[in-house]
């Protein structure tokens, strides 16, 4: 199953408006080569996606959101509905990313009711799980990826399963400059797929593209952008500089 490669920035809490609108200028300008065998996705701070979207309405460039309320709406201040995101052309979101469950307290409950609001707009959600150092050190890593991945995506459908993308995110990797080794995060993706063949049957398994994230440069990417289950990368730090980005996205491709 040949499925189409993503590189997703996540640009987080970074730019002023104008240095997002040059940064996505210098991004676009120079995806100018056929992108047929990858799709560039980025989720810049989501009060810029208006500016962005209508800007770059004819580019090849999706933008979304980092993070999606629950609610569809209601006097939850500060939160932003699916709604909304769909209003100003949003294609997708992150949900679950380990800093929202670190700083904000989420966890796969409350993720996993995200995923139903933004697939209730056709949002497409990138569900991000991962283990933490401790984890991983005491070997717990593929019991506490598979509880969240059970966890977030219990009520959903097989049909509303491949409608997902999942982030693979180890949580010692996220902006530390420690990249998980293309072995490591290939055995996770293929584990994932087959915890989702299991519950949704190989054939479905096999559609659904699995990111791998953390500390993903231009220098790492080739090799685990190669892994027969890696189907691209969400790329926090990188993202925010053109010529990495650029270069990574050219890894995928
Ligand atoms: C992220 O924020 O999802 C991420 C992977 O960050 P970084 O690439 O900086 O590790």
């Amino acid at each position: 199953m040949s499925r189409k490669k993503i590189i997703a920035g996540n640009w987080k809490m970074f730019k002023t408006l104008s240095e997002a609108e040059l940064l996505v200028a210098e991004i676009n300008n120079k995806l100018l080569q056929n992108l047929a065998s990858a799709e560039v996705w980025i989720a810049p701070p989501a009060l810029y996606l208006p500016t962005l979207t209508s800007q770059f309405s004819g580019s090849e460039i999706q933008f979304g959101a980092q993070d999606i309320s629950k609610h569809q709406q209601g006097a939850y201040t500060g939160e932003i509905s699916a709604m909304m995101l769909q209003s100003v052309m949003a294609k997708f979101t992150l949900v679950g990313h380990s800093e929202r469950r670190q700083y904000h307290h989420e966890d796969d409950v409350l993720i996993g009711a995200k995923i139903h609001a933004a697939l209730s707009q056709s949002i497409t959600p990138v569900y991000c799980c991962g283990e933490t150092l401790q984890e991983r050190n005491s070997n717990n890593h593929f019991v506490i990826v598979e509880q969240q991945i059970t966890t977030a995506l219990a009520n959903c459908s097989a049909e509303q399963v491949q409608q997902i993308v999942i982030a693979y995110e180890p949580v010692w990797a996220i902006g530390t400059g420690v990249t998980a080794s293309a072995e490591q995060a290939q055995e996770m993706h293929a584990f994932i797929r087959s915890i989702l063949a299991q519950k949704y049957g190989a054939s479905i398994a096999d559609t659904i593209r699995i990111l791998y994230g953390g500390s993903v440069k231009p220098n790492n990417a080739s090799e685990l952008f190669s892994q027969p289950d890696i189907d691209g990368g969400l790329i926090g730090g990188a993202s925010l500089v053109a010529a990495d980005f650029i270069a990574i996205i050219e890894s995928a491709i």
